[in-house]
């Protein structure tokens, strides 16, 4: 039988095909004139979608390599960093700036929890950490932190911030220079709707002045070099350019949806998402709150393992959601909705979860989520 398929993670995501299709163009030479012109619109409109005038630098390398940069341009050994965690990601940024020998301190929190800024501010000022990493969308547990907040209270403790939106740009509100954000990472593979490969830094002029006096060694992740490369247009080494030609046609279809009805799409999806999922029965893991737009985190019913149903719904149905890391793996799966998602994409996961909880023997009134899904989004956009 033709088996579609369906990715239903939180990265990497559905790419369109027109985005697709801009990828499959003839290779460009990255030194030409029309690569040039490619990487400085791609560069001005990452600025439009990251809400800054700071410079925006573009790597080959997935989202945990701009992180890496940022830990390498900023921080040299012994200097003294506070790594926020509260799931995967966080505890990932604390590890790689120990490997390179800087002094982390942790604000650890249970997964699954907010990061509250008065813990910022006090941990800031009892360590002495000049530079704080936080997590926007921290998506191994489907929170979205007020990483505003957060960054208000590093700063006012007297460090610069360095946010890690790799699952929230493009999805939820994110405004560098309004809420004063120093470094913004990202990456090309989840709201952003282009393949993975890609990933972005923004820097602000504090983050520039530590840089020049970081010592820490670094050469492909150097920003001052790939700076002075952007500045014409190109790189200092060959970029994958055929994804830079992708995330140019992406960009230009979030920026012509606009942000503020992308956020508002986004909200939509996860509002549906989590109302459809209590429809029911289940019970939500991630919080059930607005801002929580870019992945529902839901429990399976007592007995029934999560590993299984990912499992089942790839085999039965071609639907790839993500499992729970670590302890949740057998409690929790998680469906992801950024980037180019749109409310039948929600019901179409609802319900082959539904016919596959339903076959297990679970008491489910079927058709209820999927009803309930496609009125809260009516609920959510009309408002
Ligand atoms: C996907 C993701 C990353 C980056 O992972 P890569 O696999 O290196 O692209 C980092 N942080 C968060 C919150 C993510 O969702």
């Amino acid at each position: 039988m033709m088996r579609k398929r369906y990715l239903m993670a939180p990265g990497p995501t559905p790419v369109p095909p027109e985005v697709l299709a801009a990828g499959a163009e003839p290779v460009l030479h990255h030194r030409g004139p029309d690569f040039r012109a490619l990487m400085m619109r791609v560069l001005s409109r990452l600025q439009e979608v990251c809400r800054t005038k700071n410079d925006v630098l573009v790597f080959t390398a997935s989202g945990s390599g701009a992180f890496e940069s940022a830990i390498v341009n900023l921080l040299s050994q012994g200097e003294r960093v506070l790594a926020v965690s509260a799931g995967e990601f966080g505890e990932r940024w604390a590890s790689t700036a120990t490997a390179y020998g800087a002094d982390v301190h942790d604000l650890r929190y249970s997964w699954g929890e907010t990061p509250r800024p008065e813990d910022v501010k006090n941990r800031v000022e009892e360590t002495g950490a000049e530079v704080v990493f936080l997590v926007h969308s921290e998506t191994s547990t489907g929170v979205v932190a007020d990483v505003q907040a957060l960054a208000r209270a590093a700063r006012e403790a007297g460090a610069i911030s360095v946010v890690d939106a790799v699952s929230s740009l493009g999805a939820v509100r994110l405004d560098t220079d309004a809420w004063g954000l120093d470094v913004v990472v990202s990456g090309s593979q989840k709201a952003l709707m282009t393949p993975p490969g890609l990933s972005v830094s923004t820097v602000s002029s504090a983050a520039w002045e530590r840089c020049a006096r970081t010592t820490t060694p670094r050469v492909y992740f150097d920003w001052t070099r790939l700076r002075a490369s952007l500045e014409t247009g190109t790189t200092p080494f060959t970029p994958a350019v055929s994804l830079v030609v992708s995330l140019d046609k992406a960009l230009e279809m979030l920026l012509e949806e606009g942000l503020e009805a992308a956020f508002a799409r986004h909200a939509a999806l996860g509002r549906a998402c989590r109302e459809g999922a209590k429809a029911m029965g289940l019970t939500l893991y991630s919080p059930d709150e607005e801002r929580s737009a870019i992945v529902t985190a839901i429990l399976t019913p007592d007995g029934v393992d999560a590993r299984e149903l990912v499992l089942a719904l790839r085999q039965r149905f071609g639907i790839t959601v993500a499992g729970g890391h670590g302890e949740l793996g057998a409690r929790m799966f998680r469906i992801g909705h950024i980037g180019y998602y749109d409310v039948f994409d929600i019901t179409t996961a609802l319900s082959a979860v539904e016919v596959l909880l339903a076959e297990g023997g679970a008491d489910i009134e079927r058709g209820a989520a999927v009803s309930r899904a496609l009125e809260a989004f009516r609920e959510a956009v009309s408002v």
